[in-house]
């Protein structure tokens, strides 16, 4: 069964994106915890950090390297935090890979 995510890949539902690569989505989350609050989400179904593979290794990188794309894209370089939940029965509400990007800038 794919996830929410691979759903909003696909377009199957809606969200606000920000940012779209072959590899890579960047959504705004439906209920921010932040003023700007953003999931960077691999296209490749991962359901956790605790998943990746070696091939997968490229990536985690890209994830990073998009997250300070879209923050020099939204003006908020120094101003940000980035961070992966991994807990599955509590932190991780999604199981799929997102990296969390959030500002009050
Ligand atoms: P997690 O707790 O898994 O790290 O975070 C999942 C995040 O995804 C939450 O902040 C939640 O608000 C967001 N989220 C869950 N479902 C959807 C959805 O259908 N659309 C959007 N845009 N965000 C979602």
């Amino acid at each position: 069964m794919s996830s929410i995510f691979t759903k909003i890949i696909n377009r199957e539902i809606p969200s606000d994106i920000v940012y779209e690569q072959e590899d890579i989505i960047v959504i705004k989350d439906m209920n921010p915890k932040a003023k700007i609050h953003l999931l960077i989400i691999p296209k490749k179904e991962i359901e956790t950090l605790d998943d990746i593979k070696q091939e997968d290794r490229n990536i985690i990188s890209e994830m990073f390297y998009v997250a300070t794309k879209v923050a020099k894209d939204l003006a908020i370089t120094w101003a940000y935090q980035l961070h992966f939940n991994v807990w599955k029965q509590w932190w991780q509400e999604v199981m799929h890979l997102h990296l969390h990007l959030l500002s009050d800038k």
